[in-house]
């Protein structure tokens, strides 16, 4: 019941296409019941029976015509619903998928998500506007044919009927073993989309541990997995196939045997003989596809429950309609926070810290203490588990989640950037961005010069997540990309790891001027960053101390921090 829901709440935009769409195949069902009669008649008038030849071949000839042309109406017009479903189907899960945390992501193969958003959807599509459609008129065909037997012989229908049962159970024997397997071929996929995706994504690093040869049958070892399933498929399909062709062949035979004794005996025509043949055919097609009905809704409900699974994950911005503020200054608090990773130890028990607006701050510490994790709370990336973080006062939690990511840049150590132009790269922080902003903010990205240097320029493209660039360059459009935001708060997260220390310092003495009225958090091991700072505070174990700046070695060439903690008793 709960699948007809969910598949019925799939087709409802598509209604009038599939009440349309069915309507035209149950008129060509009809047509197709009205054609064995017709054929019955003409085979008679040819052998003789006193029935005018032309004019039965003509409205034959008009009726196969009509049958034909409305065949192909419906191949194409439902063939395109079903694509339009599964296209449909596609963007709704991906406009959901936008909406998700990122635990969730961090939880779930991107394999099954891929193989969801492709071959199942694709499956979904077709099984609405295909099989689920086709039900109705295949009934029709099956149900008029065997009445229209029982009415030229009774006994011979009758006969015909009790075949029906022994089709069905050919189909659902075999069918039986296909539902497994489809499961299995589902999970293959997206085993193999999992594996080819890593792969790709880790090809620079495959390449610098000589792991092509590893990596290569890795691969082959899933597609093997597939093959073996594929061939199992193809090969109880093929089985299908011949064996509903020899039952149905017996069948028409022992009929024809019956049907001819009936002839002799005079209680049968040739007009007769000849319709009933074609009607006990025609019921072959249909009685093995109602047959296969069911181990198709079985498949189709393995599907629909992943679909659902998905469907039914909160999206992160529960609260999207939450407040909005007028101006924000960018004093930002942690009170108490607490946080903790699932199935990890906590990163934050109780975690304290005030920024005032206009501040700069910057924090240093061991690798793995938090840092990152403390912007990713700022921005609600993750719910805290403890205390509450206030901007301008206001608890975070409270606000709207656009309206609180709109105030916040942030630039990365990992730069995350897509396949496309440099202008499309930096523009991607402001819709309609003119081509002089995104000037402006690679001039203060010190991004300006290399891009100006390429062949292309601006348009040069770039390649997936930025290839054809240096870890330098990369991290140059991040940072145009974020400063072309202007948000009143900017986090800066080893967001200079790449550049050189001239230009490193070139670039911070510079932004001084337009970061001056920002709320800058700099998370940082660079020591040449630390002259933004007004304060540096230093992270360890899921708590932050003052650090005495005027202890730190600033040299341009200085990479690393040789901090001096003021206390570890006092935090900030
Ligand atoms: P830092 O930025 O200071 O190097 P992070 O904030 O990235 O540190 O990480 C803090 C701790 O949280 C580390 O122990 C890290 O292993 C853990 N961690 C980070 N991201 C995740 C995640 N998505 N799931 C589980 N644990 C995580």
């Amino acid at each position: 019941m709960m699948t007809l829901y969910k598949l019925a709440s799939l087709a409802l935009p598509y209604r009038h296409a599939l009440w349309q769409g069915g309507v035209l195949l149950l008129a060509e069902n009809c047509i197709g019941l009205a054609i064995p009669w017709m054929v019955g008649k003409f085979a008679g008038s040819l052998l003789g029976q006193p029935m005018p030849g032309a004019s039965i071949l003509v409205g034959l000839l008009l009726l196969i015509l009509l049958q034909s042309g409305l065949r192909f109406f419906n191949a194409t017009r439902l063939g395109a619903t079903a694509a339009r479903i599964a296209t449909d189907l596609r963007w709704r899960l991906h406009q959901h998928l936008q909406g998700l945390p990122l635990r969730y992501f961090h939880q779930h193969r991107r394999g099954d998500l891929l193989a969801l958003l492709t071959h199942e959807a694709e499956q979904l599509g077709g099984f609405i506007s295909g099989t689920l459609l086709n039900l109705l008129p295949m009934l029709v065909t099956a149900i008029g044919a065997v009445v229209i037997m029982f009415f030229i012989d009774a006994r011979l229908a009758l006969l015909v009927a009790l075949c029906v049962p022994l089709f069905m159970l050919i189909v659902k024997i075999v069918g039986r073993r296909l539902r497994p397997l489809a499961q299995a071929l589902q999970e293959a996929y997206a085993d193999c989309y999992a594996v080819l995706e890593e792969n790709l994504d880790m090809l620079p690093a495959v390449k610098m541990f000589n792991r092509e040869q590893a990596e290569s049958l890795r691969y082959r070892q899933q597609l093997e997995k597939l093959l073996k399933l594929e061939i199992r498929q193809t090969t109880i399909h093929s089985l299908l196939e011949p064996l509903l062709q020899f039952t149905g062949a017996a069948a028409v035979l022992v009929l024809l045997w019956l049907a001819g004794e009936r002839m002799h005996a005079a209680s049968m025509t040739a007009t007769e003989l000849v319709s009933f043949m074609l009607y006990a055919a025609l019921l072959i097609r249909p009685v093995s596809e109602l047959a296969g009905v069911y181990g198709q809704v079985q498949m189709t409900r393995g599907a629909l429950a992943r679909l659902q699974q998905v469907l039914d994950e909160l999206p992160e911005a529960a609260n999207q309609h939450g407040k909005l503020l007028d101006k924000i200054s960018g004093a930002i608090s942690f009170h108490g926070v607490g946080f903790t990773y699932p199935g990890r130890t906590p990163v934050f028990d109780s975690l304290d810290l005030q920024i005032k607006a206009g501040e700069t701050i910057a924090i240093v510490g061991e690798n793995g203490s938090g840092k990152t994790t403390l912007m990713q709370l700022l921005l609600r990336l993750y719910p805290v588990t403890a205390g509450r973080i206030e901007l301008d006062g206001h608890d975070i939690a409270g606000l709207d989640l656009h309206f609180l990511r709109e105030q916040i840049s942030v630039v990365s150590q990992h730069v995350l950037l897509f396949n496309g132009s440099i202008t499309a790269n930096i523009a991607f922080a402001k819709n309609g961005a003119t081509a002089q902003e995104i000037e402006t903010a690679a001039r203060f990205a010190h991004a300006h010069e290399f891009i100006s240097g390429l062949p292309q320029g601006y348009d040069t493209l770039i390649g997936d997540q930025g290839v054809r660039l240096s870890g330098g360059q990369r991290q140059r459009l991040a940072l145009a990309r974020a400063l072309l935001k202007r948000s009143p708060i900017l986090v800066l997260d080893e967001a200079t790891a790449m550049f050189d220390p001239q230009g490193e310092m070139t670039m911070l003495h510079e932004c001084r001027h337009l970061l001056a009225n920002a709320t800058v958090i700099l998370i940082t091991h660079r020591a040449a960053s630390l002259v933004l700072a007004d304060r540096v505070l230093r992270m360890h174990e899921g708590k932050l101390y003052p650090v005495a700046v005027g202890e730190l070695a600033l040299s341009p060439m200085t990479t690393s921090i040789n901090a001096v903690c003021l206390g570890e008793k006092q935090e900030c």
